[in-house]
């Protein structure tokens, strides 16, 4: 995206639906995401936030709804939609789980040099050079030969950011970052986040956490049942939402 046009829309997101059998899980989400913003989803456990994330970039492939990233072409989703076509997605954004999604028998450095590598086949030497920048802009510069089981939770999902951050995405998703985390390594996560927030890059959060989705995020999206019940800037949102429902869960967690 142009620097100079920073409200362009990055990506826009149109009338995803989504059942898993019976259970209808997405019932019609719309949201925009403009380059350089921080969306958080928030809401409660079940509403379909992880759901809604996956859709973005093909992991789940919705049963109707559009997803568009600037420059691109819309991806239009119906029945008999063909995965390989949600490719195009994935090019784009990238994905920070909830944790425990490190190759366990690579070292940290083959754990984030693995997909530019082998799957965007650039070259060694660039992509070496990268890893080594951003793994000491984590704080682990010394862990790049250390192995998985061997690094703290914190410090393994600092190495799922990098992963991400090394495939260039225009787009940043990050699914409940800190969930699986001991409460006193949440902060150490939370702070590259906020870092990333702060040097531009666009990303969609799906959160728990909603005093840091107040602190970092732009917008913040209330998704309860499926459906999108309140969108706005995360101040009003969070601070003064208009929904009863946004009101009630807001005032129950924050
Ligand atoms: P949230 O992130 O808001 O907690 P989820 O998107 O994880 O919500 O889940 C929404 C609903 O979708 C839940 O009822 C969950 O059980 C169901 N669900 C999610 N993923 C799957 C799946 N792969 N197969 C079947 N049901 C699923």
């Amino acid at each position: 995206m142009s620097p100079s046009n920073p409200a362009a829309s990055l990506l826009a997101v149109a009338g995803l639906h989504k059942s898993f059998g019976a259970n209808q899980v997405l019932k019609g989400i719309d949201f925009t995401v403009h380059a350089g913003e921080v969306v958080a989803l928030i809401g409660p456990s079940g509403s379909g936030k992880t759901t809604a994330l996956r859709c973005l970039n093909g992991l789940e492939i919705p049963d109707a709804g559009t997803v568009a990233f600037a420059g691109g072409p819309e991806v239009s989703f119906s029945a008999g939609f063909k995965p390989k076509k949600a490719q195009i997605l994935r090019q784009r954004s990238a994905m920070v789980f909830q944790g425990h999604h490190l190759f366990p028998h690579l070292s940290v450095l083959q754990n984030v040099t693995v997909g530019p590598l082998e799957v965007q086949k650039r070259p060694r030497a660039e992509v070496m050079e990268q890893a080594t920048a951003l793994l000491a802009r984590v704080g682990l510069a010394d862990k790049a030969q250390a192995y998985p089981n061997s690094l703290s939770g914190g410090q393994q999902q600092r190495v799922g950011i990098v992963r991400a951050l090394m495939l260039k995405p225009d787009l940043l998703l990050f699914d409940e970052p800190t969930s699986a985390l001991d409460p006193e390594l949440v902060g150490e996560v939370l702070v590259v986040i906020k870092e990333l927030a702060q040097e531009g890059w666009s990303m969609v959060l799906v959160t728990h956490e909603l005093a840091f989705a107040r602190d970092v995020a732009d917008t913040v999206v209330f998704m309860d049942g499926g459906v999108v019940v309140e969108t706005g800037p995360a101040s009003q949102v969070l601070a003064a939402p208009q929904n009863p429902r946004t009101q009630a869960f807001v005032q129950r967690l924050l």
